[in-house]
C-alpha cells in the first residue's frame, strides 16, 4: 500500500488535519488504532469530562437553589444511566466523525502504526480481522496523541487505583476518593465525584492547585473546592499505595518528609500529568528529534527534522489542548499544500471547567514577573455586575494585562461562571492588537458577564462607571 499523505492519529489533531487536506484536495489515509475518531479529546478526555461536569453543576445548583428559597429533595443518580448518556455524546459525535471522513473520502485504516522508516509504516490490525500490512509514504503527519503519566510506584495492580480514562469510565461512585494532583483533570475529575456524592481529598505537592496559573484566578476556586471537597492537602506527597480490605491504604508525608500518616480510600485517582506518546512507535527509524520530555521537535509549519514528518497536537508539545492540537492539524495540512501557513499564535486559551471556571490566554502575571515585563494589570470584580449578582456568583473576576505604553490588551484572565466562554473574546482582542479603548467602545450586551471585559478596560481607562474608579489621563488618549 501506498499513500500520498498519511496521518498517524484520529484525535482532534489528526481529523483535523486530514480532512484540512482533503479538503484542499490531496488524498489522505488515517491510521487510527481505536475503532472509532476522536482521540483522547472524545473518547476519555474532553468531551466525557464535560458531559459529567455539567450534571455535577445541574446537581449543585439544584442544591443552592435554598439560598433563593426553592428546596428539591436529594437527587436519585443511576450510574448506569449517567454512563450510557455519556456513553452516547461519544457514540453520536464519533459517528459523526466517521461520516466526515467518508464523505471526504479520507481513507480510514484501523491499525497500530510503527516506523520501519522514515517512509514506511507497519500495521497491525486492531479492528476487525486483517492481516499485518506495509504503508509506505510520502509524506506523514504525526498525531499520536498523549497518554496519562504512570508512577511507576503507584502501579499496584489494583483496580481501585485509577487513572482519567478509568475515572471517566465511572463504573461506580466510590464512597471516598483520593485525587493525587491538584491539575485541571484532578481538579475536573474531583469536582465530578464529589456532586455525585463522594468523599473527595485532593493531595497536590506543590504549594497551590493549579500550579501555572495565576494565584487570584485560583483563590474563588479553590475557595468554594473547600467547601465541596473532604480536604484539599497541599505542599504534601504520596510515599506509597497499599490495597487492604477493599481499600487502598495511602501514606502521606509533608513536602519536606516529615509528619508521616496514612489513610484510607475507596479508591485513589492519579492524575499528575500526561506524557507525549512518541516512544515505542519507531521514531528511532526515523529523523525525527525529540526532546527531553519526550516532544517530537517541530518548526513553526509543523515540520520535524525528517523531511518526510510532520508533528502536531500533544505530541509535538505543551499545551497540550485539543484547540491548538487541531489548529496546529490545519497549519500542517496547509504548509504540506504549499500554503504559507505558520503556527505562531498570540494567544492560546486555557480553561479549567471547575464550578467556577477558571479561563486565560495570552501573557499572565506569573509570567509578566518571570520576563520581567512592564505591563498593567486591571481587574473587574464580578460583584459589580448586575448579572454576576442576578445568578448568585459575584467570586468571579475579570482581568486585563495591558502595555502601558501602546494600551494593546496583552494577557486576559477571568474566573467565574462560563468563565470558558467568555476569554474568548479576549484571545480576538489579543490576536487582533485591541487596546482597552476598543474592547470599551464596544457596545456589550447587557446584563451579561461579557459586560466585565467592557468594564474592566473602562476601569483601566478610568471611564468605569460601574465602580469607583479615579478618572486617568490614559481617558486622553
Ligand atoms: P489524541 O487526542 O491523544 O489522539 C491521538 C490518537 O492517536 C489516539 O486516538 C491514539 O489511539 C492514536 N495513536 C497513538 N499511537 C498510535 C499508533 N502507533 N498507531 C495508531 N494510532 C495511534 N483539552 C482541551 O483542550 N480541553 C479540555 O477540556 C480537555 N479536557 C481533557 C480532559 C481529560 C480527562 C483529558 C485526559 C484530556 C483533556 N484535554 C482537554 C486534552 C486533550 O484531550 C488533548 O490535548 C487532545 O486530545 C490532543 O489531541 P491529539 O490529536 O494531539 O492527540
Amino acid at each position: 500500500m501506498h499513500a500520498k499523505l498519511v496521518v498517524l492519529g484520529g484525535g482532534p489533531g489528526g481529523y483535523a488535519a486530514a480532512f484540512m487536506a482533503a479538503d484542499l484536495g490531496m488524498e489522505v489515509t488515517l491510521v487510527e488504532a481505536d475503532p472509532r475518531l476522536g482521540g483522547t479529546c472524545l473518547l476519555r478526555g474532553c468531551i466525557p469530562s464535560k458531559a459529567l461536569l455539567h450534571v455535577a453543576k445541574v446537581v449543585s445548583e439544584a442544591r443552592e437553589m435554598i439560598d433563593w428559597g426553592i428546596e428539591f429533595s436529594e437527587p436519585k443518580i443511576s450510574v448506569d444511566a449517567l454512563r450510557a448518556r455519556k456513553e452516547k455524546v461519544i457514540a453520536t459525535l464519533s459517528g459523526g466523525l466517521k461520516q466526515l471522513a467518508s464523505r471526504r473520502k479520507v481513507q480510514v485504516i484501523t491499525a497500530k502504526a510503527f516506523f520501519e522508516n522514515s517512509t514506511t509504516l507497519r500495521l497491525e490490525p486492531t479492528g476487525e480481522g486483517g492481516a499485518i500490512e506495509k504503508l509506505t509514504f510520502d509524506h506523514c503527519i504525526l498525531a499520536t496523541g498523549s497518554t496519562p503519566t504512570k508512577i511507576p510506584a503507584f502501579d499496584i495492580g489494583s483496580s481501585r487505583v485509577i487513572d482519567s480514562t478509568g475515572a471517566l469510565e465511572l463504573v461506580d461512585i466510590p464512597e471516598s476518593l483520593l485525587v493525587v494532583g491538584g491539575g485541571y483533570i484532578g481538579l475536573e475529575m474531583g469536582s465530578v465525584y464529589a456532586e455525585l456524592g463522594t468523599q473527595v481529598t485532593v493531595v497536590e505537592l506543590t504549594d497551590g492547585l493549579l500550579p501555572g496559573a495565576d494565584r487570584d484566578l485560583v483563590k474563588p476556586l479553590h475557595q468554594r473546592l473547600n467547601k465541596h471537597f473532604k480536604s484539599i492537602m497541599l505542599s504534601t506527597k504520596v510515599v506509597s499505595l497499599v490495597e487492604k480490605d477493599n481499600a487502598v491504604e495511602v501514606t502521606f508525608q509533608d513536602a519536606d518528609g516529615s509528619n508521616e500518616r496514612t489513610e484510607r480510600f475507596s479508591r485513589v485517582l492519579v492524575s499528575v500529568g500526561r506524557r507525549p506518546t512518541s516512544q515505542g512507535i519507531g521514531l528511532e527509524n526515523t529523523k525525527v528529534k525529540i526532546d527531553k520530555r519526550g516532544f517530537v521537535e517541530t518548526d513553526d509549519q509543523q515540520r520535524t527534522a525528517d523531511p518526510h514528518i510532520l508533528a502536531i497536537g500533544d505530541v509535538a508539545g505543551e499545551p497540550m489542548l485539543a484547540h491548538k492540537a487541531s489548529h496546529q492539524g490545519k497549519v500542517a495540512a496547509e504548509a504540506l499544500h504549499g500554503g504559507p501557513a505558520h503556527f505562531a499564535p498570540h494567544a492560546i486559551p486555557a480553561v479549567v471547567f471547575t464550578d467556577p471556571e477558571i479561563a486565560w490566554a495570552g501573557l499572565t502575571e506569573e509570567q509578566a514577573k518571570r520576563e520581567n515585563r512592564q505591563v498593567e494589570v486591571v481587574k473587574y470584580p464580578w460583584a459589580a455586575s448586575g448579572r454576576a449578582q442576578a445568578l448568585g456568583r459575584t467570586e468571579g473576576m475579570t482581568k486585563f494585562l495591558i502595555d502601558p505604553e501602546t494600551d494593546r490588551v496583552l494577557g486576559i484572565g477571568l474566573v467565574g461562571a462560563g468563565a470558558g466562554e467568555l476569554v474568548a473574546e479576549g484571545v480576538l482582542a489579543i490576536e487582533m492588537g485591541c487596546t482597552a479603548r476598543d474592547i470599551a467602545e464596544s457596545i456589550h450586551p447587557h446584563p451579561t458577564l461579557s459586560e466585565t471585559l467592557a468594564f474592566g478596560s473602562e476601569a483601566y481607562l478610568g471611564i468605569a462607571t460601574e465602580i469607583y474608579r479615579p478618572r486617568s489621563d490614559k481617558n486622553n488618549h
